[in-house]
């Protein structure tokens, strides 16, 4: 993906953000690598996603710099950045607030293995990082040390979620299967004690994930 693509999938992924329910308003952010460069394309702050054009989407190099675009970046810039700096695995960054992972995170709950889709976070549960102020370098460094060296999801408390993927689409696909997870989590808790599936359980889940996929019938 090059400079122009980058920034044309922040807006398009953006406004999915938006229409699928995913954050409210201008809260939540995005960004993805753009190819064969050091540079990153990122949501800028505080623009409303139905609003946003491909010019106001900045481009940072990994030091945070402004190399292109006429708006400021994301709030959020140091923790996307910190996600790339420390997992090269990663292509693409969304941030929500969506509304069912947000009720664990601000009951410090973990999303929990209560359904297999709870493999597209690549472990067997998301854990939750301590409360930061948004947009601080402390949060973006409790973040990423709570997603580790293979997570692909984080929640943060009192605040939303933070996905990861190979790509903007896969770490979009992560954040939504996630929330829909977190729903499962949270209607299941409210009428009795949900049923977890087992480490055993989740890892073949997650194994089965590798093979998964469109495929051709001969
Ligand atoms: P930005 O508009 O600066 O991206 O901030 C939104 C947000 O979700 C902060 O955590
Ligand atoms: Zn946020």
């Amino acid at each position: 993906m090059n400079r122009n693509e980058a920034r044309e999938a922040v807006v398009r992924t953006g406004r999915l953000l938006e229409e699928r329910g995913l954050t409210v308003g201008t809260g939540g952010n995005l960004s993805v690598r753009v190819e064969g460069e050091e540079l990153v394309a990122i949501k800028p702050s505080a623009v409303p996603y139905g609003l946003m054009t491909p010019e106001d989407v900045p481009l940072l190099d990994l030091e945070g710099r402004v190399v292109e675009g006429r708006c400021a970046p994301s709030s959020e810039w140091r923790m996307h950045l910190g996600v790339y700096r420390a997992r090269p695995d990663a292509g693409g960054v969304v941030h929500t607030h969506s509304r069912f992972a947000t009720t664990l995170a601000c009951l410090k709950w973990e999303i929990p293995a209560v359904h297999y889709l709870v493999a597209a976070s690549g472990d067997e549960l998301v854990p939750v990082a301590p409360y930061r102020t948004f947009g601080s370098p402390e949060l973006a460094e409790v973040a990423v040390q709570a997603l580790g060296r293979r997570g692909k999801a984080v929640l943060l408390a009192n605040h939303g979620l933070l996905a990861l993927g190979a790509d903007l689409g896969e770490a979009f696909g992560v954040a939504e299967q996630l929330e829909f997870v977190a729903e499962l989590a949270w209607r299941a808790r409210c009428v009795g004690e949900p049923a977890l599936l087992s480490r055993e359980e989740t890892w073949e889940a997650l194994e089965a994930f590798r093979g998964y996929g469109p495929g051709r019938s001969s």
